[in-house]
């Protein structure tokens, strides 16, 4: 099938958006952006100063007065016309999502649709956002609480989805009457330089959002300035849970902080096989793997060899079929690991799997690829057998296309298994019995439980978030955890004279 358009033709340079402006970067330290299946340059990002950082917070700082006091509604109608800009963009963000990340268009569609629904369910702020009264708490005397926004919030967004993530708290942000500042990855920021386009075309005054660029030292500052009143962080354990949720304790700052997973799906012998293989496909090869909620762990539950065999054939085979290349073709199902970098990973965590003794049964280490590409990012579907939670492709995030097959004699010994994980951020169970689905949804240590379904995601009514080492804080950003979070509730008690 012949490529889809590509909307980023000539190498962009991206640039910071602070209050309401463009502003180039002056830094000298500045990293190329590499489509991944074409390995051709497609922009350039640049780490941004401290004094572009700290412009980009007192702008912020400087617009909040004005904004709290906007009305609700008329906040409102700002994302109101962001939804409608989102969806005339629609296939424009989704491509250029592929061009940067290498995810399948469809996998960019589904992104940009989540996207968009976190702002549209953050129009209803005017009611989410109502507090509540009491009358008569002493004779004659009444009480009420209301939510008010804080200051200024900033994110720190992951690589693996660039356009979605940031998107499931700045509207939160923004409708409670907070500002905002998002700090893309710098692998993979494009999809946010668009975004922030429409943001401007939209409407918001000047400093309400606002974009800075960087890595560790853009973060610093972020997580060092007193005006910044809470962060919102996706990204890996090692940075989430040592580098930013310690410094906002240190700092004082509100924080959710949503990192790594190991996720485990579990195939009970009631299950239908046909029924199934489709989502165990997604979960385990969708974006690559490079995904929080990815299941990578598949435990065949049972002693009876021929369910297990029978499962284990089909989901081998139809993972062998899938079509791996460049994401642009509508007819590929699977497209390339992000960088070299998350490659070279994957390929470690193989060889350690093999070295400690489990059997790979499918090797995706020497890609066959539709169309004319470098191999440079691409790996096909790898499955291995015999894997147990011990092992340390069966403990530790691979984030690439790698099925780590495990069995367990009963429902028991699999919740125990995927309780044996460090991490608890989606655990998914297959059966036809509503009584073993109930049990493992009341004894899984998870954040998020799907049954029948391979990928528990984010919605953007319902708080998102894992626990144990997928997640540190209290609240979510989405639902109406985001209004709490976003908010800080005042009681008033009144006596009247
Ligand atoms: P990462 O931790 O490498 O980077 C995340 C962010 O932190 C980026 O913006 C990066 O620039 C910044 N950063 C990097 N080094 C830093 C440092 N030393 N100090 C301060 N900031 C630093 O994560 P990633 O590779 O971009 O994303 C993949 C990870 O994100 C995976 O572990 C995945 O499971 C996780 N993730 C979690 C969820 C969730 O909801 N739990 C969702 C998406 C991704």
């Amino acid at each position: 099938m012949a490529l889809l358009e590509e909307p980023i033709k000539e190498v962009l340079k991206l640039k910071n958006y602070i209050n309401g402006e463009w502003v180039e970067s002056e830094s000298e330290q500045i990293l190329d952006i590499i489509n991944p299946a074409t390995q051709k340059t497609i922009a350039t990002v640049p780490m941004s100063t401290g004094d572009e950082v700290n412009a980009a917070i007192e702008a912020a700082k400087e617009a909040f007065p004005e904004w709290r006091e906007t009305t609700p509604l008329a906040r409102v109608r700002c994302l109101f016309r962001l939804k409608g800009l989102l969806e005339e963009n629609f296939e424009e963000l989704s491509r250029i999502q592929t061009q940067e990340h290498g995810k399948t268009i469809d996998e960019s569609r589904g992104e940009t649709r989540r996207g968009i629904e976190m702002v549209e369910v953050a129009t209803g702020i005017p009611s989410l956002m109502m507090g509540y009264n009491l009358e008569d708490i002493a004779t004659g005397i009444d009480e009420y609480v209301i939510y008010q926004p804080l200051g200024v919030f900033c994110h720190i967004a992951p690589f693996n989805f660039p356009f979605m993530v940031p998107l499931w708290f700045s509207p939160f942000a923004l409708a409670t009457g907070n500002t905002f500042i998002v700090k893309p990855s710098p692998r993979a920021p494009i999809s946010q330089v668009k975004l922030t386009e429409l943001i401007d075309e939209a409407g918001f005054p000047p400093g309400v959002y606002n974009v800075v660029h960087g890595e560790a030292d853009t973060v610093s500052i972020l997580l060092e300035h007193p005006d910044i009143k809470g962060v919102t962080f996706v990204g890996s354990t090692k940075i989430g849970k040592d580098v930013v949720y310690k410094k906002c304790g240190e700092t004082g700052k509100r924080a959710i902080v949503q990192t790594s997973a190991k996720n485990y799906l579990v195939v009970m012998p009631d299950t239908n096989i046909e029924a199934t293989i489709p989502a165990l496909m997604t979960s385990v090869f969708g974006n690559t793997g490079q995904r929080c909620l990815s299941g990578a762990n598949l435990v065949i539950v049972g002693k009876d060899d021929t369910f297990y065999n029978k499962l284990l054939d089909a989901f081998v085979d139809t993972a062998f079929k899938i079509k791996t290349g460049y994401g642009l073709d509508e007819s590929i199902q699977m497209g390339p690991m992000q960088s070299v970098d998350g490659k070279q990973r994957v390929i470690e965590y193989i060889e350690k799997g093999i070295e400690e003794g489990a059997k790979l049964i499918l090797d995706g280490r020497k890609p066959n690829i539709i169309g004319d590409y470098p191999d440079t990012c691409f790996l096909n579907p790898t499955v291995f057998e015999g894997v147990t939670p011990d092992m340390t492709i069966g403990k530790e995030e691979i984030f690439g296309p790698v099925a780590s097959v495990m069995r367990a004699k009963d429902l028991d010994e699999a919740i125990r298994m995927a309780n044996s994980s460090n991490f608890g951020n989606a655990h998914s169970i297959f059966t036809t019995s509503g009584k073993t689905a109930r049990e493992f949804q009341y004894r899984v240590e998870a954040g998020n439980v799907g049954i029948n379904i391979g990928i528990a995601a984010p919605m953007a009514f319902f708080p998102f978030g894992g626990t144990k080492d997928s997640f540190f804080g209290a609240l979510h950003g989405q639902g109406r955890d985001a209004v709490r979070f976003f908010t800080e509730s005042k009681v008033v008690i009144q006596r009247w004279l």
